[in-house]
């Protein structure tokens, strides 16, 4: 990276605060990563000199933040790679988009005798939008089950997959495990058997650079507070003729062309799908985010979280008593363990007393802890503003929780 990692620790004044009257190690940030003061000074920004609601206002203020808010759109294009900013819709995260769509396609009516395929490694949003769906429209629900390593079974993938599907709606890394899912060339399979294809990008966007066009996949959805953006923003992204197809998922303002007793007519892509204000600080403070990653660079970003948490999952392969979950050929973002003998929940616990933040439990993927047939698992997941003498500390941590528990 171009500055140097105490540099950049500046830019996030959290990272320097103490826990429980220790310095915090914050590992937390698969959930929620942390803002650099320019995403911050962005959002009050526009509190500050430009706020006002966007697309309807007749005056100067209204026409700066349509302004703002449509240039970070034409940036999510860019760092997609999409063919035209009609593909990005602005949603409130992941799950946003995710319901979105569920309700679009819900909508639009779906074949008697189809079905959606989604994996037991998914997240609850992308999963129970989709069997709600199936429950509520008669069509088949089916889950690809994970192997051994933790990784997706593929021959059950091709024979689930059918013409009849109607979705496959799949992670492209597992927020559990940290499994890299071959997206790509799942895309292609899939493809080949005409059926659509939604990635859940939310653990990828600082994992290397996102290209819609080379994925080929035909929505795509992501969360702006796992990369440095603030929370309640996301984006859909939908290739422009599948999208054109689709119906409004929601109605209100913004997202009409005219509307009469008798009809309304909808407006184009992207406004048919944002009816309502948007978070409008929230979606410029995301532009600020992208602008940050972007000038550090993705790539380096990628490549430094993963030096940490190859570092991590050495460290704790070799010590005594911490299992470690799956062992997929490619692993991002976050690595789940288990200390022998212990609750996911008390073993987080002890790490929070020593001012580690982990997270423990399900993550919101119940048929992933079914199948790895656990309740919970604890979870570390560095960021790349994360120091190699934090992950030594938490790795030092867990020797002497595991000890401690050996001991009793
Ligand atoms: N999918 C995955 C893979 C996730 O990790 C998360 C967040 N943990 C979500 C979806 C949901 O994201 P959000 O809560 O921001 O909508």
């Amino acid at each position: 990276m171009k500055r140097t990692i105490d540099d950049i620790r500046g830019d996030f004044p959290i990272l320097n605060r103490e826990c429980r009257g220790k310095p915090l190690v914050y590992l937390d940030n698969a959930a929620t990563t942390q803002l650099p003061l320019c995403v911050a000074e962005r959002i009050a920004d526009y509190y500050a000199h430009s706020c006002a609601n966007v697309h309807r206002g007749a005056h100067l203020l209204s026409e700066e933040a349509t302004d703002q808010l449509e240039r970070v759109r034409g940036q999510t294009a860019r760092f997609l790679n999409a063919e035209s900013e009609r593909e990005i819709i602005f949603t409130s995260g992941a799950t946003g988009g995710i319901n979105l769509l569920a309700a679009s396609l819900g909508r639009a009516g779906l074949a008697n005798g189809a079905n959606i395929v989604v994996t037991e490694m998914e997240h609850h949003s992308n999963f129970v939008p989709w069997q709600q769906l199936c429950h509520d429209r008669g069509l088949a629900f089916r889950v690809v089950p994970i192997t051994e390593s933790g990784e997706l079974d593929r021959e059950a993938l091709v024979r689930l997959v059918d013409e009849n599907t109607a979705l496959l709606a799949l992670t492209a890394v597992s927020n559990v495990l940290g499994t890299v899912n071959p997206v790509g060339q799942i895309v292609s399979a899939a493809h080949a058997k005409g059926v659509p294809v939604l990635i859940d990008a939310s653990q990828t966007t600082r994992a290397g650079r996102l290209d819609v066009r080379a994925l080929n996949c035909d929505f795509l959805c992501f969360s702006a507070h796992k990369m440095l953006g603030p929370n309640g923003v996301g984006v859909l992204y939908g290739k422009e003729a599948m999208l054109e197809k689709l119906p409004p998922s929601a109605y209100g303002g913004g997202m009409i062309d005219s509307v009469t007793a008798g009809e309304t007519r909808f407006a184009e892509l992207p406004a048919k799908f944002e009816p309502g204000t948007p978070n409008i600080s929230g979606i410029l403070g995301f532009g600020a985010s992208l602008d940050y990653l972007q000038e550090l660079g993705i790539d380096e970003i990628a490549a430094r979280e993963r030096m940490l948490l190859d570092r991590a999952e050495d460290s704790l392969r070799a010590m005594d008593g911490i299992r470690v979950f799956g062992s997929p050929p490619e692993r991002r973002g976050c690595l789940s363990f288990a200390v022998e003998g212990l609750h996911s929940f008390d073993t987080a616990a002890l790490l929070d007393r020593l001012g580690i933040a982990v997270r423990a439990g399900h993550h919101c993927a119940q048929p992933l802890m079914d199948a790895l047939g656990v309740s919970g698992t604890v979870r570390m997941s560095p960021a790349f503003y994360n120091t190699e003498e934090e992950i030594d500390r938490f790795c030092a941590s867990l020797v002497r929780i595991a000890e401690m528990r050996r001991s009793l």
